[in-house]
């Protein structure tokens, strides 16, 4: 798909700013594109938490190479045109600050090859400036490296956390976003060790039984517009929440509160909340992980 500039008066009305605040938001961002690009294998990899490195690829669509240099541009994307376009968004970005702002504050790696091309093209991208492209010979896909996040920031360099802590975030986001797409296949490895690599699932509950290693109970309400699937363990074992609308994984403490309050006194709870695009707006947060449902 086309990248396009989004114009000023759209870029005014939707809540960007500060996306990466660590590597579990840079690696989010790039899963994120990985599955808006139509991929069936995403394949993740960090070493030292993300701080030193980060890898994403995947088996998706592409970048045109006409397109490439574009993609690390602020307000560039292929998802959004108009504001109407909001209300019948199915992709996880439309803002187009993600790779910018990734690029700005590391040096990238961005190497993609559209499907309907013979070649790749890779660029490489130093605080925001691209530096070098060339053609190169690579399977359809995108393939993004990060290295040394915030090399030139030291001040939020500072403000991550030690190694480990940074991991568990990682873990985090790639859990939530693997249990809101479980037909996806999924890597991840960590410090050159394989964590996860998990094969297509059949449902939710297959994937999910698998990362959470828990035997897990299915139950599904649906209403009007509205359809909710539950996951709670069999044996009360556990106690994370998770929130997913229409595959977003989510926070939102008053759904959380009433979820656990019906459903899930003990154990984990996993629960995911379909509504039609138009009863949803994602364009509150610039981290995209809360969203408001609206009547
Ligand atoms: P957004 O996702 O909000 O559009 P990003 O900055 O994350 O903004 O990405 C900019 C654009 O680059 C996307 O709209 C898409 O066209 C292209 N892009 C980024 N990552 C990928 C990928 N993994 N596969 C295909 N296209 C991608
Ligand atoms: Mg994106």
């Amino acid at each position: 798909m086309r990248i396009n500039l989004l114009p000023e008066e759209v870029k005014n009305r939707i809540s960007s700013g500060e996306v990466i605040e660590g590597p579990a938001e840079c690696v989010k961002e790039l899963m994120e594109n990985s599955l808006d690009a139509g991929a069936t294998f995403v394949d993740v990899e960090v070493i030292k938490g993300g701080k030193r490195y980060i890898s994403v690829r995947d088996n998706g669509i592409g970048i045109p190479s006409e397109d490439i240099s574009k993609a690390v541009m602020s307000g560039a994307t292929s998802k959004l045109r108009t504001l109407e376009d909001l209300q019948s968004l199915s992709t996880y970005g439309f803002r187009g600050e993600a790779l910018h702002a990734i690029s700005l504050v590391s040096r990238m790696m961005l190497r993609s090859r559209f499907f309907q091309e013979e070649l790749g093209k890779e660029i490489r991208v130093e605080a925001g400036k691209v530096v070098s492209e060339k053609l190169v010979g690579m399977p359809v896909g995108t393939h993004v490296e990060v290295y040394d996040l915030f090399y030139n920031a030291p001040v939020r360099s500072a403000f991550l956390g030690k190694e480990d802590t940074e991991r568990r975030k990682i873990y985090k986001v790639f859990k939530a976003l693997a249990l809101a797409n479980p037909k996806i296949s999924f890597r991840l490895r960590a410090e050159g060790k394989e964590i996860y690599h998990l094969k297509p699932a059949a449902d939710i509950k297959e994937r999910a039984e698998e990362i959470l290693q828990n035997k897990l109970e299915l139950i599904t309400r649906e209403e009007d517009h509205l359809r909710v699937d539950l996951l709670i363990s069999v044996n009360r074992e556990g106690r994370d929440t998770f929130l997913f609308v229409n595959g977003r994984p989510v926070q939102n403490k008053s759904l959380s509160e009433y979820v656990r309050k019906a459903w899930g006194k003990a154990g984990l709870v996993l629960c995911y909340v379909r509504v039609p695009p138009y009863l949803l707006d994602v364009n509150v947060h610039p981290k995209k992980t809360e969203v408001k449902i609206l009547k």
